[in-house]
């Protein structure tokens, strides 16, 4: 009889969500790893051009290194002579190492396979090596990883369904083995059976089924990540992951992006690993919770911020985007370097949000904001069908109807029309504490960009909801010289159900450009804001300024246009709100006379912008931190503008920054 080997490893699962999504913690001889985790890959015993301890300081608690190249340089004698391999990398976590079959099927090269295992030649001296399911384990044994995957055979994913049944069943029989010889020898290691069946689900069904009847430690599945579709590796992960052990880990081999890593964690999968942080790096990509940068594009050349505001990376906390993209450019090594740090941290906070959310009970939300802002940003939405001159209706996958403009593609409100214009606009402007202030005069605001109508009625719903708490009329002028938007979104009560109570003055907006009732009066005026703004009559308390942004409408951003709007602000607590956070904005708002502070973040961005006329109005002035920023920064001119020594100094000598 073999010894019996109890299990090296423990899962301690401490939360599902109802979708699948599992947060645990896997309990190793090195420690604990935290699951949902991405494990960096390490296939030469390093993470390419870093050290492990940057690699470490991301958050990473575990690594993959490679059994085929191991074995083949530096040798198994090196690891006998230097022990393991985390000692020979100096890195204090723990290692899968995976068996080295996917390189065998998948490196070109003369290969010879049978039942026994897999005969090759070294691409480096042309020795011949065995590799079989017990000679894998012993070098993973000789390396001294925690975590061994069996030998498996690997196929293409174009494979038929004979040939991938065929190689199956090959590889169950050599799990097997493995296991075997793992059980042979106690040596405190773990071992990860796979599952194959390629793209056939009912393969992958008795995949599943055959391997888990027999003790693994944890279960991988194998075989996808190989060139199948986006929509196959998903529907496969969904399909295998719920048939694994709920008291296992669960490890998805080689994967991936992280709109992968989103989806696959909501099957079930606990454990990833993919060389994509740093490929992707050399290829001067960041990944972001804004989705992906390509550095090299000429829209960062100016760049003051850093790839991810939201990031606690070292590269984030000193280096602009314009510096990352000059190394990108220039194909500099430490632009590889500083991309990998930041990408491997971004993975590494994914991991972290996922686990959060799960525990918290909201994984739900999180997934479908995860969805929204990682996703591929082609099928973001969904057209309805209903177009109105340059615009168009779509929906978002978060499920959100929303204005799009076919030209420049720019959505209306991306995080959802109702929720954007309460929280960016009616909330932070305080609209209800201002009309619960007693006067016989109107509280005014003047809507720059009337759009699909969203926020003055975001407005006018509050003002009426407030219902005798409200001690004042309230007036909205709104300017717009497009009223397509507001057709569309009038004519579909299913996707903009919250102008239906207004529809009557919407309306008589359209038709007669006003609508007045006892306690409210709505005002369009329809043309270039920027001439429009000469037109305006008396003095307005808070402004929505929700233009399209300064890429797509540039005279709408400018320090002219900006003080035009301000000389129509009492001069003190006159507030603006934008949605808009670039560094050109905030010098514009502050070279137009305003106040500019820090304004609320919505979903998508981390933070937005209000500006007042006064100091005292503003609860998050921008202080010397942004000035410092800012002074540092390549891009420090206002919106279509270069800074002159001039203008610098007005931002200098600005009050905002001597009181
Ligand atoms: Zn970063």
């Amino acid at each position: 009889m073999r010894p019996r080997v109890n299990s090296p490893i423990r899962y301690e699962l401490l939360a599902t969500a109802p979708s699948g999504a599992r947060a645990a913690i896997l309990h190793t001889r090195r420690g604990q790893t935290l699951l949902p985790t991405f494990m960096p890959v390490a296939t030469h015993a390093h993470v390419r051009g870093l050290t492990m301890d940057e690699v470490a300081a991301s958050g990473a608690t575990i690594c993959l290194s490679n059994t085929y190249h191991l074995l083949l340089r530096p040798g198994p004698e090196v690891f006998k002579r230097f022990g393991d391999v985390h000692r020979y990398m100096q890195w204090s976590g723990g290692v899968l190492t995976d068996s080295g079959g996917f390189q065998i099927f998948s490196l070109p090269g003369a290969r010879d396979i049978t039942e026994k295992g897999a005969r090759f030649r070294s691409p480096y001296d042309n020795h011949a090596h065995m590799l079989s399911p017990e000679t894998s384990i012993e070098m993973q044994q000789a390396i001294g990883s925690d975590i061994m995957m069996v030998l498996d055979v690997c196929l293409p994913s174009t494979s038929g369904e004979a040939e991938t049944r065929e190689a199956m069943e090959r590889t169950h029989r050599w799990a097997l083995r493995s296991l075997a010889q793992r059980n042979s020898k106690d040596t405190g290691q773990a071992v990860f059976a796979i599952v194959q069946g390629g793209v056939f689900p009912e393969l992958r069904t008795l995949s599943a089924q055959t391997l888990t009847a027999s003790p693994f430690d944890g279960f991988a599945i194998g075989g996808l990540a190989v060139g199948e579709s986006r929509e196959l590796l998903y529907s496969m992960t969904q399909h295998t992951a719920p048939l694994l052990p709920a008291d296992k880990p669960r490890y998805l081999m080689g994967v991936g992006t992280p709109i992968d890593l989103v989806e696959a964690v909501n099957a079930g999968v606990d454990m990833f690993d993919c060389i994509i942080p740093p490929k992707m790096a050399q290829q001067g990509y960041a990944y972001t919770f804004e989705g992906q940068l390509r550095l090299t594009r000429v829209e960062y050349r100016m760049g003051d911020e850093p790839l991810d505001a939201t990031c606690g990376c070292p590269v984030c906390k000193r280096y602009t985007r314009s510096y990352l993209r000059h190394l990108a450019q220039g194909n500099h090594h430490l632009s590889a370097r500083l991309l990998s740090i930041h990408n491997l941290w971004h993975y590494q906070q994914l991991m972290t949000r996922m686990r959060n959310a799960i525990l918290e009970n909201r994984w739900a939300a999180e997934y479908a904001v995860l969805r929204e802002l990682l996703g591929p940003k082609k099928g973001m939405f969904r057209a309805t069908g209903a177009k109105d001159g340059v615009f168009e209706l779509v929906t978002t996958r978060g499920g959100h109807r929303v204005v799009r403009h076919t030209g420049h593609g720019e959505i209306m409100h991306p995080v959802g029309p109702w929720e954007e214009a309460n929280r960016l606009y009616v909330d932070q402007l305080e609209v209800e504490r201002r009309l619960r202030t007693a006067s016989d005069e109107p509280l005014r605001i003047l809507d720059v960009g009337l759009g699909a109508g969203t926020n003055a009625i975001a407005a006018l719903t509050r003002a009426k909801e407030m219902g005798a708490s409200r001690m004042r009329p309230l007036e909205i002028v709104s300017l717009e010289h497009d009223l397509a938007p507001l057709r569309l979104a009038l004519s579909d009560p299913e996707g903009f159900p919250f102008l239906q109570p207004w529809k009557h003055a919407v309306q008589a907006l359209l038709d007669h450009g006003s609508w007045e009732d006892p306690n409210f009066t709505w005002r369009l005026l329809e043309g270039d804001a920027v001439k429009l703004v000469d037109e305006l009559d008396g003095e307005f308390d808070v402004v929505f300024f929700d233009p399209f942004s300064p890429e797509s409408n540039p005279t709408m951003w400018t320090v002219d246009f900006l003080r035009q709007i301000r000389s129509h602000l009492p001069r003190e607590g006159g507030v603006l709100a934008t949605y808009s956070a670039a560094t050109p904005t905030r010098v514009s708002l502050l070279l137009a006379g305003f106040f500019v502070g820090h304004g609320v973040s919505t979903g998508l961005k981390g933070e937005t912008t209000i500006a007042s006329t006064g100091a005292k109005s503003l609860e998050q002035a921008l202080g010397e931190r942004w000035l410092a920023r800012w002074q540092r920064s390549s891009a420090r001119g206002p919106h279509g503008d270069e800074l002159t020594t001039e203008l610098e100094n007005a931002i200098r000598s600005h009050p905002q920054f001597a009181l």
